[in-house]
């Protein structure tokens, strides 16, 4: 496993990677949820790069980017196990240096959930990600289902700006009690920690409710709300149910569905999603 910390190196590696290549785009400090983004490349490619940086353009001025959890060194002995060819981790002013002035914005898309609660959000991803893909040049990149609107707005701007990979969505990786894992999760204490399984628990219960046969996306909602207003800790950011693809908000629900949402628990914001399909 080669660590490459400049663009040059990164381009010139890369030249002697065997086709196809798979990229796994990622802030680092890294859990299974990741591990499986790796596995799944590993499978569907001959090589495989990692990229390890916490990317500052896709952090608000009120967010975490300073305090971003991080551990390369726990980071590379994972991916070692992991079979991962290259992990490409840039500095900040290697990706962005001082005169750096061109940005990707992926329309409709990114208006709504977590990009109008986190003005800029996806501009920063957008751009990070399309720099990726030209630095990488990789024949598939893996995303999370976890960040679902991640993985429509990177499948959106691939498809408006004829990018040449393939976009692969790889499944939520949870805890044993269903808690999405998140790099944001060591900021649970271990009370909030008990109550962020009403994540899990508000999403199965959309599923169970439209399994049968609930098809009102309002009604599904107040169910929600009624359940997550019982967790204390608990305090909602949003609630959506959308159409999969579009993500317009839905009256009746069609699937493919997307309910997604986005908890604050204590001071830690999390975010998770089902498919309602
Ligand atoms: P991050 O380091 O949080 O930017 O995540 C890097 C990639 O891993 C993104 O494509 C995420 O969607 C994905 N990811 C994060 N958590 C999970 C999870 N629990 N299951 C599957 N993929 C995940």
């Amino acid at each position: 496993m080669k660590v490459v910390e400049t663009i040059a190196d990164m381009k010139r590696l890369r030249l002697r990677l065997t086709e196809p290549v798979g990229l796994v785009p990622t802030m680092g400090y890294l859990h299974e949820g990741h591990l499986s983004l790796v596995k799944q490349a590993k499978t569907e490619n001959s090589s495989v790069v990692v990229s390890i940086f916490v990317n500052p353009t896709q952090f608000g001025l009120q967010e975490d980017f300073k305090h971003y959890p991080r551990d390369t060194q726990r980071d590379l002995t994972m991916l070692e196990k992991g079979k991962t060819d290259i992990v490409f981790m840039p500095a900040v002013t290697e990706m962005y240096p001082a005169q750096f002035n061109s940005w990707i914005e992926v329309g409709k898309v990114t208006e709504r959930l977590e990009g109008a609660s986190r003005l800029g959000h996806f501009r920063g991803v957008a751009t990070v990600v399309a720099k990726l893909f030209n630095i990488v040049e990789p024949t598939r990149a893996y995303f999370g289902q976890k960040d679902a609107q991640q993985v429509i707005t990177i499948k959106k701007m691939v498809a408006d700006l004829n990018m040449n990979l393939e976009v692969v969505t790889v499944p939520t990786v949870r805890e044993p009690d269903g808690l999405a894992m998140s790099s944001r999760n060591i900021y649970l204490n271990p009370k909030e920690r008990q109550a962020a399984v009403v994540l899990y628990q508000s999403l199965t219960l959309a599923h169970k409710l439209w399994s049968q046969g609930e098809k009102n996306a309002e009604r599904i909602r107040q169910e929600l709300v009624a359940l997550i207003k019982k967790q204390p800790l608990a305090d909602i950011d949003y609630i959506s149910i959308a159409d999969n693809e579009t993500l317009d908000e839905l009256d009746t629900v069609k699937p493919p569905a997307l309910v997604s949402l986005a908890v604050r628990i204590g001071k830690t914001r999390l975010i998770d999603n089902v498919v309602l399909e």
